[in-house]
């Protein structure tokens, strides 16, 4: 009999999943002894860290966009549908319109920034978490002349570092228009450092230092006064801004509030080691949907999917489960426009930022286009 694996959610995570899944399992798909099925609401395939690049009017918004039936591989059926509710104990996804039961089943479908989570923030603040909000930001920063840009901060956000790479690509930004000393950056964070991870903080501080960015920690944005343009904190102070850039707290998808599969913020309690939902065996999850005190990074879901894949494999062909996953992340740390460190850590190795470098960089902007390779699991 066919085994059905379903991924849900055609993001970074779902579609290489599904594509090294058709891959591995050419033989067995072939020999209808396997399915593999990738479920998402959309046609189109976004690289999100192209966000930033559009926002500092580096690329156009297309070169960032593909659609999804042309990364994903033949022998995956790719089906564009919204699915409504996760019925784990039935082994089935419902749609408005189909019912669609699985065997496996990979959860993919991401983290969404909640603009709606403080008073004033979807009218007052700009973002570049949304392919509408980066296009829009690249307009109102290349017509400041001058004034004060203040970037807020919240968790759980996806990728932890674009917040700080964002403030210092800024500053070559302005500096390379003239106007970086009519221009005031101030970067702020909940916590008591610049960023979660300590060696991160401890690396942008001299950063900040040399570049004149000011900072301030502890800053809990608590409303937001769009027509006087005003963000308060939780403390009561009150900070205008001429441009307020904000990463709000971002949340699960509503399929998996909506089928009561989250905590409070709906992410999906996931065994650390084997990525499997928490008392069941047959539904794995990868990338930002997961609830582990990880990066929320296109990296991570990538190195999960080296775990959920050859077992799953595995499983199809009758083998036990062995690969296991140790918490693998690496991320590029932009430094500016034309340099960029990077961190790479895990479950028992704490981040080492390298050294910012050119090289760093045009690694980073080489990966932005082989992106396309990885999606398709050919890399
Ligand atoms: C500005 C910015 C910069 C970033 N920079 C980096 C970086 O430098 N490096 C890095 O590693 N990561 C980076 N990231 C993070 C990275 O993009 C995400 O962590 C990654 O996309 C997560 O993959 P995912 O598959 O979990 O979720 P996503 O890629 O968000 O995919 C989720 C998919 O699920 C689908 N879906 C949701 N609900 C349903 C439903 N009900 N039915 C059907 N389909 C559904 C969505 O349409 C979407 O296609 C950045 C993100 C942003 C916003």
């Amino acid at each position: 009999m066919t085994k059905r694996i379903i991924v849900l959610g055609g993001g970074a995570g779902g579609t290489m999943a599904a594509n090294r899944l058709a891959r591995q399992l050419g033989d067995e798909i072939k020999a209808k002894k396997a399915e593999v099925v990738l479920i998402s609401n959309t046609d189109q395939h976004i690289y999100q860290p192209g966000f930033m690049y559009i926002a500092l009017g580096e690329k156009e918004p297309e070169h960032f966009i593909r659609r999804e039936n042309s990364i994903v591989h033949r022998n995956v059926v790719l089906i564009t549908d919204r699915i409504e509710k996760i019925d784990v104990k039935k082994k089935v996804l419902k749609s408005r319109q189909n019912h669609y039961p699985y065997d496996y089943l990979v959860i993919s479908t991401g983290s969404r920034p909640d603009f709606n989570s403080l008073p004033g923030l979807a009218e007052g603040a700009s973002n570049f978490y949304t392919l509408d909000g980066a296009i829009k930001l690249r307009d109102q920063l290349a017509n400041i002349e001058k004034g004060r840009i203040l970037i807020t901060v919240d968790v759980p956000h996806k990728c932890p570092v674009a917040p700080l790479e964002l403030v210092l690509m800024l500053d070559e930004y302005f500096r390379k228009r003239g106007i970086r000393d009519k221009i005031e950056l101030k970067y702020t964070y909940p916590i008591n450092r610049l960023h979660s991870l300590e060696p991160v903080s401890r690396w942008a501080e001299p950063e900040f230092e040399k570049r004149h960015i000011l900072s301030e920690t502890f800053f809990n944005l608590e409303k937001v006064d769009p027509k006087e343009k005003v963000a308060i904190t939780m403390d009561g102070e009150e900070h205008p801004y001429d441009i307020l850039i904000s990463v709000p707290a971002h949340t699960g998808a509503q399929v998996i509030i909506d089928s009561g599969l989250g905590d409070e913020d709906g992410f999906i309690p996931t065994d650390r080691h084997t990525l499997k939902m928490e008392n069941s065996d047959c539904v794995y999850v990868i990338g930002d949907a997961t609830n582990l005190p990880i990066s929320k990074a296109g990296s991570t879901a990538h190195y999960e999917t080296e775990t959920v894949v050859p077992n799953l494999m595995n499983r199809i062909k009758g083998r036990p489960e062995t690969a296991v996953y140790d918490g693998k992340v690496a991320c590029f740390l932009e430094n500016s426009l034309h340099d960029a460190s990077m961190i790479a850590f895990d479950y028992k190795n704490p981040p080492k930022p390298a050294a910012a470098s050119e090289f760093i960089h045009w690694f980073k902007a080489v990966y932005n286009e082989l992106y396309w390779l990885n999606a398709r699991g050919i890399l």
